[in-house]
């Protein structure tokens, strides 16, 4: 449901969602006929009903350039929605360039604080202009000015600067999933003023964590003049010339409860007493992760032959599952993730397997969604240690889906998620192999009490926090006027003593 409005705040009378990929998938059949699957996801489980329900209209591409009759395509798959779909048509070129390139060549591992792996081609930035140009012709042509305009993601960024350039107005946000980097490693971005000033032009911007917001502010005090930042709560204003925007941190979350009613499913509860009766006297420390230098498998692997060395007791007794997603493969960076992902396996394979135990189980593939939800239930651990993730939705779900409340979420303090979840879950540096590895062990050695007592925390922490609050938290920012409904969120800092580990309210 979309916040009531009070009789000050503007009427909005239809919500439109525009992403880079419409919640749908194509599939191509042998026979040259397309098929139409739902898109998976917490965004579409999120928006879908509210667009559903108020006749909304998803905008994005439709996943293909090849040369169908997307209007046939989308009729069919507006009824399967039960909401309206409007394609964005993108060519193999715009595509390579905007998606692969700018999109995930250059702001991905900026904005990950990997500047050693952007490549700053400068026809990417060409493209991306064009690409959010055709992206803003289409909210024009199918809007009008009753529309709230919801915009996702960095693939994005300048659709509402576009939008100011064929003068059309709207009343429009923007979430940004990913994090954003502070000012230091934003600063090498040669688009940086274009990037500021295109969020510039949104109303609300939204970002993952308080860390974010304040990378953001910081960047634009130092880079843009006469802005000013009023505010402290979970939004605040700036103040631009003549334009105020709003900007906030929204926490994005998961549907706690379909997470828990699906693990409570004979067919989730046999699925993982199987899993468990093929790993016989071990413990299960999972990992589940998008192909993605982001999420520091090399480093976790490296951390846990770390710790198969320094605990030989650990040997024998702990299986690493390791899930990878395929992803983005066409990108080289990733290719060669792959490669060294598939070494490290073999290697560590090799040094330590014994008969009947091998010590990395490694799955390279999409599972079904009643494997994962088993994987998550029958394992005694997960270890999530990405360098840098906006929020990492694994985490949540992990816990989400231990419905007998145990298990130990060990969690890096890089991930969006770690704000949250920070009591209970154990925080390590992805980067410390001697840290993580000690972490290993203390998660192994958790007696069952204690687990009980930190999973049942964050149980309750992420079935308040969930998906829908997370829609609610930001559609009410966007349509709310007073800036006393936000009260500050908590976020976390790493402090030298983990002991005493500092909350700040900002
Ligand atoms: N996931 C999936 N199939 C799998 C493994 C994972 O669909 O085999 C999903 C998982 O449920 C989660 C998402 O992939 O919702 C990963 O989200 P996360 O925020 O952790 O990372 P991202 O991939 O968005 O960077």
């Amino acid at each position: 449901m979309l916040p009531q409005t009070s009789k000050n705040t503007p009427k909005i009378k239809r919500l439109v969602v525009v992403s880079n990929r419409l919640p749908i998938i194509l599939v191509k059949e042998e026979n040259g006929d397309w098929n139409i699957e739902p898109g998976s996801g917490g965004l579409v489980t999120a928006l879908a009903p509210i667009l559903r329900n108020r006749g909304g209209l998803w905008i994005g591409w439709p996943g293909t350039c090849e040369r169908v009759n997307l209007d046939k395509i989308m009729a069919i798959a507006n009824k399967n929605t039960g909401h309206n779909l409007k394609p964005v048509s993108l060519t193999e070129q715009e595509i390579n360039k905007y998606y692969f390139g700018f999109s995930n060549e250059i702001i991905w591992p900026l904005f990950h604080d990997l500047i050693s792996r952007c490549n700053f081609d400068p026809t990417y930035w060409e493209v991306y202009q064009e690409v959010n140009q055709k992206f803003a012709r289409v909210i024009a042509r199918n809007t009008t000015a009753d529309d709230y305009i919801w915009v996702h993601d960095y693939h994005l960024m300048l659709v509402a600067k576009e939008l100011q350039n064929i003068g059309i107005k709207r009343k429009i946000g923007f979430f940004l999933h990913i994090p954003f980097p502070q000012l230091d490693i934003f600063v090498k971005l040669p688009w940086r003023f274009q990037i500021l000033r295109g969020l510039l032009e949104f109303d609300l911007i939204g970002f993952q964590t308080t860390r974010d917001r304040r990378n953001f502010t910081q960047c634009l005090r130092t880079l843009i003049r006469d802005v000013r930042v009023k505010g402290k709560g979970q939004v605040s204003l700036i103040q631009s010339g003549e334009k105020e925007i709003r900007v906030g941190n929204f926490p994005i979350s998961i549907d706690f409860r379909d997470f828990m009613h699906n693990s409570e499913t004979k067919e989730v509860a046999d699925r993982a007493w199987y899993i468990h009766e093929y790993y016989p006297n071990q413990k299960i420390i999972l990992g589940v992760d998008r192909l993605d230098y982001t999420k520091g498998i090399t480093f976790r692997f490296q951390a846990f032959k770390r710790a198969l060395i320094k605990y030989p007791e650990l040997q024998n007794k702990i299986t690493l599952v390791q899930i990878v997603v395929p992803s983005r493969e066409d990108i080289p960076e990733y290719h060669s993730l792959k490669h060294e992902i598939d070494c490290l396996v073999g290697e560590i394979n090799g040094q330590f397997t014994q008969s009947g135990w091998v010590p990395i189980h490694y799955i390279f593939r999409s599972l079904e969604k009643p494997e994962l939800l088993a994987y998550y239930r029958t394992a005694e651990v997960a270890l999530i240690t990405p360098l840098k993730d906006g929020m990492n939705l694994v985490a949540k779900e992990y816990c989400a889906s231990k419905i007998e409340k145990n298990g130990v979420l060990i969690l890096s303090e890089f991930a969006g998620a770690a704000n949250q979840c920070h009591k209970d879950a154990l925080l390590v540096n992805p980067y410390d192999i001697e840290g993580v590895a000690e972490t290993i062990y203390q998660a192994f050695t958790m007696d069952k009490k204690e687990q009980h007592s930190r999973m049942s925390r964050l149980r309750r922490s992420i079935g308040k926090y969930t998906i829908f609050w997370w829609v609610n938290s930001f559609l009410r920012a966007a349509i709310a006027k007073n800036l006393d409904n936000f009260p500050p969120l908590e976020y976390y800092i790493p402090s030298e003593e983990y002991s005493q580990r500092k909350i700040i309210s900002l």
